[in-house]
C-alpha cells in the first residue's frame, strides 16, 4: 500500500477533457492526462485490499492493479510497467477506452471515490513506451508451430501478440486496408487516435507477427489453404452484423447503419491506403441516431465535428438512475445514467423513445414518427416489457438517419457454416471459455463468439484462446493428431 490513510486524506482527481469550444473543431483525443505527481496522488490511494475486486472481479483481463499502483507510486516504472504487460498486451488501448469495470469494483468507491485506475494504467503504458522498454526487439523463433489468425481487431491482435511472445509463427489475415479492426475503423479518433493503433501494429510486425492485409478468408483465401498450410487456426472476425429496423419507410435514401458512417469518417488512414469507402456527409444535415449506446455517442460526436444543423438520439430503454441501479449493487457493472464526453458538446439525447416510421419525399428521409415508450418493470426494478404511450406521437426532422442499434452476431458467416463450425442462438460461433470451437484446431475469439461486447474482453478472450492453441499445439507435439 503506497499511504495507509491516503484514500481518506487524498480526493479523486479526473483529468477532464480539453474545453468544448475547442474540441468540437477537432477529431483529436479529447481526454486529457494527469501528471506525473498526480498520478503518485492517485495511485497513493489504493488500499491494496485483502480481496481486491477491481483485480479478481472488475478488470476482465485480471490485471494485478495494487501492485502497479504500488510500484507507480514508490516510483518503479519499470517494474509497474512488467505487472501491466504480464496481463494486459494492449494498455494503450484500455487505457484510452476502457469503460474501467475494475473502477466500478474498487473498494474505495464503497465510502468515497474509486482509484482513478484506468488513468493510472494509461500513464505507466505511455511512459514505457516513451522510456524505450517496448523497443523493437526481433524474436528468436523456438518452437514449431505457425497459425493463421482472421481477423486483427483486438482479439486477433492478443491472440497473434501471445502465440508470437511464446515463440510460433503468426500470420494475421485481414480484410480491411490496415490492421486494428474497431480501433481503426469503429472508434473515432477523438476516443482513440489512430496513431496509437499503427503504434502498435509496427510493434508487432517488428516482433515477427506477420499481416496479410486486404485479404477476405472465405473470398480471397479458401478456408481449406489454412486448414492445410497452419497446424491451427483462429477465428476473430468480430460481430458486424448490425441490427436493423423494420418499420415503414426504411427502404428510403439517407438511413444508414452506423458502422458505415462511422468508417467512412475513420477512414483517414484507411482511405490513404487505398480502401474504398463511401463517406456520408453530415454536414448542414438533421440528423437522427437510433440507439443510445457508444456506438449511437461515436455517431453523434462525429456528427457535430462535421458541422450537422442539429443531433437528436433516441434510445427505447428508460432514462437509467444518477446513481448505481438497485439491482445492480456493488462490485457488479452498474446501470447509472452515464452521459459521455461527446454528450456534453451538443445534441440532445431522448430516452424511452420508439422511432415508428421514417417519412420522406423524392425518395429520400425527411422525418421520423417517433412515440414515447412506457416500461413494465419487475420487482427488482429492472424494465422488462415497453409499451408505447398512448397519444405521445411527435415528428423529429432528420435528413439522415443513423442505426446504433447493436449488432446481431458474427460477420463473415457463411465461412463458419461452410466450415460446418455451429452458431449459437445469438448468432455468434460456439466455442467453449477458451476459444476452441467444435472443430479440432479451429478456435474463435472475441465479439464472434461472445457478441459485440468490448476491447478489454476481445483481448482477454485472444489471450486465453493463445494459451489453449499453445496447450492444443504443445499436446499434438506429444503425439496427438490435430485431426484424431
Ligand atoms: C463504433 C464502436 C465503438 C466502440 N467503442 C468502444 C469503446 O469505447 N470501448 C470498448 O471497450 N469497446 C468499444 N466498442 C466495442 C469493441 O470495439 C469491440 O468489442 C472489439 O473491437 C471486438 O474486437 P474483435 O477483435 O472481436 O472484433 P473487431 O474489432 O470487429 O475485428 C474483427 C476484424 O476481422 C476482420 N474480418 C472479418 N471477417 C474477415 C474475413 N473473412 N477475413 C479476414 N478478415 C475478416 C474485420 O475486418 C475486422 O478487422 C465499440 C464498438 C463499436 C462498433
Ligand atoms: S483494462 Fe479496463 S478493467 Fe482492466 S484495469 Fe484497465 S481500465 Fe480497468
Amino acid at each position: 500500500m503506497g499511504r495507509p490513510r491516503a484514500f481518506l486524506e487524498v480526493s479523486r482527481t479526473e483529468p477532464g477533457y480539453r474545453p468544448v469550444e475547442e474540441r468540437i473543431r477537432d477529431f483529436r483525443s479529447v481526454e486529457r492526462q494527469l501528471d506525473y505527481l498526480q498520478l503518485r496522488d492517485q495511485s497513493s490511494r489504493c488500499m491494496d485490499c485483502g480481496t481486491p475486486f477491481c483485480h479478481a472481479y472488475g478488470c476482465p483481463l485480471g490485471n494485478v492493479i495494487p501492485e502497479f499502483n504500488q510500484m507507480l507510486y514508490k516510483g518503479n516504472w519499470r517494474i509497474a510497467l512488467e505487472v501491466l504487460l504480464s496481463t494486459n498486451n494492449f494498455p494503450e488501448f484500455t487505457g484510452r477506452v476502457c469503460p474501467a469495470p475494475c473502477e466500478a469494483a474498487c473498494v474505495a468507491g464503497l465510502s468515497t471515490e474509486p482509484v482513478t485506475i484506468r488513468q493510472i494504467e494509461l500513464a505507466i503504458i505511455e511512459r514505457g513506451f516513451e522510456d524505450g522498454c517496448l523497443e523493437e526487439k526481433p524474436k528468436r523463433r523456438s518452437l514449431a508451430g505457425r497459425i493463421a489468425i482472421v481477423g486483427s481487431g483486438p482479439a486477433g491482435l492478443a491472440v497473434a501478440d501471445t502465440l508470437n511472445s511464446i515463440g510460433y509463427d503468426t500470420v494475421v489475415y485481414e480484410s480491411a486496408p490496415m490492421p486494428g479492426g474497431i480501433l481503426m475503423y469503429g472508434i473515432p479518433d477523438f476516443k482513440l487516435e489512430k496513431w496509437v493503433v499503427s503504434r502498435r501494429i509496427e510493434l508487432m510486425k517488428s516482433r515477427g507477427v506477420v499481416f496479410e492485409t486486404g485479404i477476405r478468408v472465405g473470398e480471397d483465401l479458401s478456408f481449406r489453404y489454412l486448414n492445410t498450410r497452419f497446424d491451427a487456426v483462429c477465428l476473430a472476425c468480430g460481430a458486424r452484423e448490425p441490427r436493423d429496423i423494420k418499420i415503414p419507410g426504411r427502404e428510403l435514401a439517407n438511413i444508414y447503419f452506423a458502422m458505415d458512417y462511422l468508417t467512412g469518417h475513420n477512414t483517414s488512414p484507411a482511405a490513404e491506403s487505398g480502401g474504398d469507402y463511401h463517406v456520408i456527409s453530415a454536414r448542414d444535415k438533421n440528423v437522427l441516431v437510433i440507439g443510445g449506446g457508444d456506438t449511437g455517442s461515436d455517431c453523434l460526436g462525429t456528427a457535430l465535428r462535421e458541422g450537422a444543423k442539429s443531433v437528436n438520439q433516441i434510445e427505447i430503454l428508460p432514462l437509467p438512475p444518477a446513481d448505481r441501479a438497485s439491482y445492480t449493487p456493488w462490485p457488479a457493472w452498474p446501470v447509472m445514467l452515464r452521459k459521455t464526453h461527446a454528450h456534453k458538446e451538443g445534441g440532445k439525447l431522448l430516452w424511452g423513445v420508439m422511432a415508428k416510421e421514417f417519412q420522406g419525399e423524392m425518395g429520400a428521409v425527411n422525418s421520423v414518427r417517433c412515440a414515447e415508450v412506457v416500461w413494465k418493470r419487475d420487482s427488482m426494478g429492472r424494465p422488462i416489457s415497453p409499451s408505447e404511450k398512448p397519444g405521445s406521437e411527435f415528428i423529429l426532422e432528420a435528413d439522415l438517419v443513423l442505426l446504433a442499434m447493436g449488432f446481431t452476431g458474427a460477420g463473415s458467416k457463411e465461412l463458419f457454416l461452410a466450415e460446418d463450425l455451429e452458431l449459437d442462438q445469438r448468432g455468434s460461433v460456439l466455442a467453449d471459455s477458451e476459444g476452441r470451437t467444435k472443430k479440432v484446431g479451429i478456435f474463435a475469439a472475441g465479439d464472434m463468439a461472445r457478441g459485440q461486447s468490448l476491447v478489454v474482453k476481445a483481448i482477454a478472450d485472444g489471450r486465453r484462446c493463445a494459451f489453449a492453441v499453445d496447450s492444443f499445439l504443445k499436446g499434438r507435439m506429444k503425439g496427438f493428431d490435430r485431426n484424431c
